[in-house]
């Protein structure tokens, strides 16, 4: 046997290889560069209320950690389904939307099976489908990034999936599907689950949330990561039928979720008008930085989320980050994206932060 393990994915002697099929997709990963201005991740630029991580402190000086967690979550889901209007049995809350996701791939896609998705969209939709062995399927946007209910509907028939994937508002464009679009799949999709990947759903004009309903097999998944300022905790969840739920319940592993995780969500929902304050916040700055990107020479989409999508004309886009970085500004370039060569994503911030990016850029652009 090797003294030393291989390069991961190379395999050599008696050193076990990873699953053939795993391949080593790595592209989703945004670089972690040390920079003074982050704009790569889409994260809030405030930090959660003083209040909140006080009455967490409480509650964590109270706990039994030598005891496994409530195993339904049962305090942190009736929360959601207030906040959301909907009993406890409608919620599933998992560690990140991610993990929500990778679960719906456990318990509705797999092997023999297939997942739709609308690209270009959020990457880890295809990497976790691929993860749980469901085969991908890709169907791409139009030129505009945008996606017509016809379309939408005519991919689902002719594609037969058992999930299929939107997202609203899509990451990276930041547009929002239509509610006609969300309709038209539902009403295509015989026997395939409607997962509307909404993390970014509070910045957008209307919410999947307003269709759902327990004759109709379609969930919203959200995440406290962007919002609610709390991506450090990795906390996200889902609304939709209670059977959805249920089968949620049967592939996330025993305990899934800590103590800590869910007193730190049940408490942050007390905390709605400060987050929904600096949503508002956000969305101005948003606005400042379209216009701003209007005026310089780069293609700019319009967004519903707290990121903007761009592309330089003059320079290439890898050169655009690099010369970012170089002034201390990290920004995502989206080329690892197919079709999405020279495209940059920036993450709204705080106003000094976005100032920060401009002038930086008018700079890089001059
Ligand atoms: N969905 C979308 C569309 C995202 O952009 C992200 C984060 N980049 C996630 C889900 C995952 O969020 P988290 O796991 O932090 O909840």
């Amino acid at each position: 046997m090797s003294s030393r393990p291989p390069e991961v994915g190379a395999g050599a002697g008696a050193w076990p290889t990873p699953r053939p099929d795993l391949g080593l997709q790595e592209g989703y990963h945004s670089a972690q560069v040390p920079v003074a201005v982050r704009l790569n991740t889409n994260e809030s630029p405030y930090p959660p209320p003083r209040e909140w991580l006080e009455a967490l402190m409480a509650e964590a000086s109270d706990m039994s950690f030598n005891r496994y967690p409530d195993r339904s979550a049962r305090a942190l889901r009736l929360a959601l389904g207030e906040l959301h209007g909907v009993p406890m049995e409608s919620v599933f809350a998992a560690n990140g939307s991610n993990e929500v996701l990778q679960c719906l791939c456990l318990g509705y896609g797999g092997p023999g099976r297939r997942a739709l998705m609308f690209e270009p969209t959020y990457a880890l939709h295809a990497h976790i489908a691929h993860l749980t062995g469901t085969e991908v399927v890709r169907v791409r946007r139009d030129e505009g990034f945008r996606l017509g209910p016809r379309e939408a509907a005519e991919a689902v028939r002719r594609e037969s999936p058992s999930i299929v994937f939107l997202c609203s508002p899509n990451n990276p464009t930041g547009l929002s599907e239509s509610r006609a679009t969300v309709q038209a799949v539902l009403d295509a999709a015989e026997g395939a689950l409607v997962v509307v990947d909404e993390a970014y759903g509070q910045f957008a004009p209307w919410s999947a949330l307003e269709v759902l309903s327990d004759a109709l097999p379609l969930v919203v998944v959200r995440t406290y990561s962007k919002t609610w300022a709390m991506a450090g905790l990795r906390l996200g969840y889902m609304v939709g039928p209670p059977a959805v739920v249920q089968v949620m319940e049967r592939v996330a592993l025993p305990y899934h979720l800590d103590s800590l995780k869910q007193a730190a969500g049940r408490l942050a929902l007390r905390f709605s008008s400060q987050m929904e304050e600096h949503v508002a916040a956000i969305v101005a700055e948003r606005e400042r930085l379209v216009e701003a990107l209007r005026g310089m020479p780069v293609e700019v989409w319009p967004s519903d989320a707290n990121f903007v999508l761009w592309r330089p004309l003059a320079k290439p886009g890898a050169q655009v980050w690099q010369e970012l970085v170089e002034r201390s500004v990290l920004v995502r370039d989206m080329s690892t994206l197919p079709g999405m060569e020279g495209y940059l994503r920036t993450t709204v911030g705080a106003p000094g932060e976005n100032g920060t990016f401009l002038a930086a850029l008018a700079q890089v652009l001059a």
